[in-house]
């Protein structure tokens, strides 16, 4: 243990990680994220969160069957002082708000006993969530101007109640019953014996805020039945009252074009995760199977050499925002920043190219939007003399040399200079393979020829042709790929970016009118 930790104090914050999808944590859960030395969390908490830990903060996920049994509550207390020991910064992270039938009060109990200071970070309980995800006001003053929160984890025939069913019944707001779904037959019928009218209106919202996201809704008296036919299961919450009856019209969420829509992406990790992200916000449930690794090419003396001197060039050009990333992490590892440029003019192929470098605080000077090297070498020799100009080409070691040629012929002296590489990434894809031809996955998508390749590498092409799947592709290099493998193309994207990419699956999904 170094001796700045062993000063440190030992801290350990309970935090909500928000309903399920990731991005609803507020900005103090997030803070704490990436300042944690130690990150316990829930099996409600959206996984997606970690990306906020830094890459040396231990993780430990429960409760986890390990040899066949779950934490428990003590076992749980037990690791929050133990991991906190030492003057570690520790995050509890729970589903929800953590004080919603979270067991917040008695962690918080242990912490106080054992002399750790401790901070509570509230979260967005689903019991709201699913007000706002589904259009089911808990309170519409037209219907309720009270609701209760009640835990329905009661075992069945369970001797004594903790639950005040006479006064739930009576009760003229609205209901909103967690952990129920196991024993919802049980609760209504506990209702209706208490005098509940069985046409009471029931809403059952699982998987809330997810893309996997299902409304069930019925009378009272049915809803059990309902839910068992539709299999309903686990996380959900079951809302009880006028309110529950709501106009679907105001179900914004579920009527996204995408929503619901799986979608498996095929780029490298990180490109993985910034599409999936794209594909979160608009309802669709991103499946992610990466083809290529990037790797980066920053540590020759050809590119240390090319830094030293980046100053002296006219134009600097970037081709991709891979290799914006990639020099930008170079930099960072050099303790150098985006002065070294000085006065150098900056060209980006494309608008991600272009916000990738505005990510780094560059505006660059010239945005053709084109996707080949061709199209950028003709739009920059009309925007800018080029004769006797020196223009440094920082792109993949892959890219084709016609850009190169043809900045040469109009009089540059170009440097083409490979910040990166893409090297194929195979892992076990049997399960890929068992969605495909279950059905269980909507659209394949492709942003390059050499993803396509490895892709089929270890997915068979009769099966996704055989399937229902359909196929996307970015433009017309990454389809001829797809078609020389005899597969069936779909749609191909007119604006060659992700976003064209996911812009065309949008058009393709939307009801023909
Ligand atoms: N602290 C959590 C609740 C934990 S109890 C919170 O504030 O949300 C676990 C119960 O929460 C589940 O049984 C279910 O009733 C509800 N729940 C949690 N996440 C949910 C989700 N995404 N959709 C529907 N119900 C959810």
């Amino acid at each position: 243990m170094n001796v700045e930790r062993a000063n440190k104090k030992a801290k350990v914050y309970l935090v909500g990680a928000g309903p399920g999808r990731a991005d609803l944590i507020t900005l103090r859960g997030a803070d704490v994220l990436k300042a944690a030395d130690c990150i316990i969390y829930d099996k409600l908490a959206n996984p997606a969160l970690l990306k906020f830990a830094r890459a040396d903060a231990e993780i430990v996920h429960v409760p986890k069957r390990i040899g066949g049994r779950s934490f428990t509550q003590q076992e749980i207390n037990n690791l929050l002082v133990e991991k906190a020991s030492g003057g570690r910064t520790v995050v509890r992270l729970k589903g929800g708000d953590p004080c919603i039938f979270g067991r917040c009060a008695e962690e918080a109990a242990v912490l106080a006993e054992a002399g750790i200071d401790f901070e509570i970070v509230p979260g967005v309980t689903a019991g709201i969530a699913v007000a706002a995800y589904t259009g089911i006001f808990l309170t519409d003053r037209e219907h309720s101007s009270q609701v209760v929160f009640v835990t329905a984890k009661e075992a069945e025939g369970k001797q004594k109640s903790n639950i005040d069913w006479p006064l739930l019944a009576k009760f003229s707001g609205t209901i909103v019953f967690y952990m129920g779904v196991g024993n919802l037959g049980y609760i209504a019928g506990r209702l209706i014996e208490n005098d509940m009218a069985e046409g009471t209106p029931a809403a059952v919202i699982a998987d809330a805020t997810l893309p996997t996201q299902r409304v069930v809704k019925a009378p009272l008296g049915r809803i059990s039945e309902k839910c068992k036919v539709e299999k309903i299961e686990p996380p959900a919450i079951i809302v009880v009252g006028a309110v529950a009856d709501s106009d679907t019209t105001l179900n914004w969420f579920m009527k996204k074009p995408l929503f619901g829509t799986n979608i498996v992406v095929t780029r490298d990790a990180r490109g993985n995760a910034d599409f999936a992200a794209k594909i979160v916000q608009r309802g669709a449930n991103p499946i992610e199977f990466a083809t290529i690794k990037i790797k980066p090419l920053t540590r020759t003396n050809e590119f240390l050499r090319t830094l030293a001197k980046i100053a002296e060039y006219d134009w600097i050009i970037f081709t991709s925002s891979n290799g914006v990333t990639v020099f930008f992490e170079a930099l960072q590892s050099l303790s150098k920043d985006a002065r070294v440029f000085a006065s150098a003019k900056i060209a980006a192929i494309g608008s991600e190219t272009a916000a990738k470098l505005s990510r780094f605080g560059i505006n660059a000077d010239f945005v053709p939007s084109v996707f080949t090297g061709k199209e950028l070498a003709n739009k920059l020799i009309t925007y800018t003399n080029l004769s006797g100009r020196k223009v440094l080409l920082l792109r993949s070691q892959l890219a084709s040399k016609e850009l190169v040629e043809l900045l040469a012929e109009a009089g540059a002296e170009v440097q083409d200079v490979a910040v990166y590489t893409a090297v194929e990434e195979k892992s076990d894809s049997a399960w890929l393979t068992e969605k495909i031809d279950n059905g269980r996955v909507d659209w394949l998508t492709f942003a390059s020829p050499s993803s396509v390749r490895v892709f089929f590498e270890q997915i068979p092409g009769e099966v996704v042709n055989s399937s229902d799947v359909k196929v996307a592709s970015i433009g017309p290099v990454t389809s001829e790929q797809l078609k020389n493998l005899g597969i069936r193309v779909d749609i191909t994207a007119t604006e060659h970016t992700i976003d064209g990419l996911i812009a065309a699956i949008e058009e393709s999904e939307k009801p023909k009118t």
